[in-house]
This record gives C-alpha cells, sequence and structure tokens, in this order.
C-alpha cells in the first residue's frame, strides 16, 4: 500500500484524475479490449470526474472502450431522485463523456430481487474480466463503498443497512432530514474491490484523518473496513494535508520520502515514459 500526501483536495482531484488519464492511455483499450474501471460517488471524487470531462472534451481520453462499475446505489430511491447514484453519475460524468450507457452499470436499488440484481452485478464483473482499477472514497467510519464497520472484509455484493453515522454524514444531501434518507443500499463488498488489480482510495478533509490513520497506523479490522487494502497488492491512497492530522509524524515523513523517491526514479527515465508512470 502506497500512501500518496498531497497538498489539498484539488490537487488530490488532478492527481486522481491524471492517474486514470495514465491507466487508460497505457492500457490502450479498443474493440474487444475495455479498460474497467470502478467508480464511486459522493464529494470526495467530484473534481476528478470534472477533470476527467476536460480531458475527454480536450481529445486527450476516450471512454468508447470502457466499462464501469460503480461501488453501490441506494435500495428503493427513484432513478431519478437528484440523490441516486444513477442521477448523480449520468450528470456528473456519464452525459459528458463518450462510454456506451449500457457498459456503464449501476446497481439497480428497486430491482424486484435485491439478492439477484447483486449476483447479476458480480457476474458481470467476471464477464468484463475483473476491475483494473476500482476508485474509492471513504466515509469518516472508515468505510469502503457502504461496507459499514463491521462488515465482513471477504464481502460481495450485496444489501446493506446503512449504519448511524452514515445516514448522519448524508442527511445533509437529504434537506438535513435523516428521516428521507434511505435505510439501505446496495454496495459492492470488500472482497469485490479487493478483486481489483489496482485500488485507489481518495481521502481528503479533517473529518476523514481518524479514519486513514486507522487505516495505515492500525492492523487490518472489519470495523474500519477501508484498512483491508493493507493486503491489496497494488492499493494507492491519495490523500490531502488535512486527513494526515491523525497520523504520527514519522508515518507522514516516511510515506513523503517515498514520494520523492519515486519522483527522482521518474525524472530519471525518458521523457516519453514518464508520462506513463507514477
Ligand atoms: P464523501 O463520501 O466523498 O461525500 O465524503 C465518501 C463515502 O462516504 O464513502
Amino acid at each position: 500500500m502506497r500512501l500518496i500526501i498531497l497538498e489539498d483536495a484539488s490537487v488530490v482531484a488532478d492527481w486522481a484524475a491524471q492517474f486514470v488519464l495514465q491507466r487508460i492511455t497505457q492500457f490502450a483499450p479498443g474493440p474487444g479490449r475495455h479498460f474497467v474501471l470502478g467508480l464511486p460517488t459522493g464529494g470526495t471524487p467530484l473534481g476528478m470526474y470534472r477533470k476527467l470531462v476536460q480531458f475527454h472534451k480536450e481529445g486527450r481520453l476516450s471512454f468508447k472502450y470502457v466499462t464501469t462499475f460503480n461501488m453501490d446505489e441506494y435500495v428503493g430511491l427513484p432513478r431519478e431522485h437528484p440523490e441516486s447514484y444513477h442521477y448523480y453519475m449520468w450528470n456528473e460524468f456519464f452525459k459528458h463523456v463518450d462510454i456506451d450507457p449500457n457498459n456503464a452499470h449501476v446497481l439497480d436499488g428497486n430491482a424486484p430481487d435485491l439478492a439477484a440484481e447483486c449476483r447479476r452485478f458480480e457476474d458481470l464483473i467476471q464477464q468484463a474480466g475483473g476491475v483494473h482499477l476500482f476508485i474509492g472514497g471513504i466515509g469518516p467510519d472508515g468505510h469502503i463503498a457502504f461496507n459499514e464497520p463491521g462488515s465482513s472484509l471477504v464481502s460481495r455484493t450485496r444489501v446493506k443497512t446503512l449504519a448511524y453515522d452514515t445516514l448522519d454524514a448524508n442527511k445533509r444531501f437529504f434537506g438535513n432530514d435523516m428521516s428521507k434518507v434511505p435505510r439501505q443500499a446496495l454496495t459492492v463488498g470488500v472482497g469485490t474491490v479487493m478483486d481489483a488489480k489496482e485500488v485507489m482510495i481518495l481521502i481528503t478533509g479533517v473529518h476523514k484523518a481518524l479514519a486513514l490513520a486507522k487505516a495505515v497506523e492500525e492492523g487490518v479490522n472489519h470495523m474500519w473496513t477501508v484498512s483491508a487494502f493493507q493486503q491489496h497488492p497494488q492499493a494507492l491512497f491519495i490523500c490531502d494535508e488535512d486527513a494526515t492530522l491523525e497520523l504520527r509524524v514519522k508515518t507522514v515523513k516516511y510515506f513523503k520520502a517515498l514520494s520523492e523517491e519515486h519522483q527522482k526514479m521518474i525524472a530519471d527515465r525518458p521523457v516519453d515514459e514518464q508520462r506513463l508512470v507514477h
């Protein structure tokens, strides 16, 4: 696991978008060869989506041969509700790029058989050949997707009842009325995300600092589900300075030094290779 500490949330957004651009470009998708991307919603990735849309408009990035799988969706919220994740994804991202809507998969929280919908989603990921890069955010309680504290670290896509903290954190999207926040969601499991070849988790803001410290400095713990990614072979935690406030100085120093070493290594490469390495 690598922790990359950047100045603020806008630098995190730019860095994450650049990383996606590089990974897709490197892969060189084409007919019958799709790059498979796992995607989050929430406030944290918005800046990254804006930047990806910009890259697309500048002609630097196409999503024509990209297949996406979203992490989660509320149960029982109409698809056209402004807080549904279908609505979010369509308005913040999909409608601005050239992705084929048939390749943009978001769980259906209104499916008549929710368990079958979850199995279908896992099957679709399998059929796509697995996820190349899963991008995630975390909650202040260290949840990844809607894998609330206490979730199994080998869980698969399923129905999940949301924790009180999550209802409280999300009530801001529902007129600050907690009774309006859906109580359940469909979510990929920790195991589903762990199966991705590479995982990039974005963490910004002081309210995420404790979760980041638990995830980086303490052991793998199902009460802080993001900590499971310590055991992923290719996991990147991208955070801003504010999110490091609960980390020990020596942890911050170590990862900053590692990033500097990495930058030097990249700078030593021929210029045409530099853009392909992070
Ligand atoms: P946020 O949500 O990006 O809006 O903070 C992240 C999450 O709860 O997973």
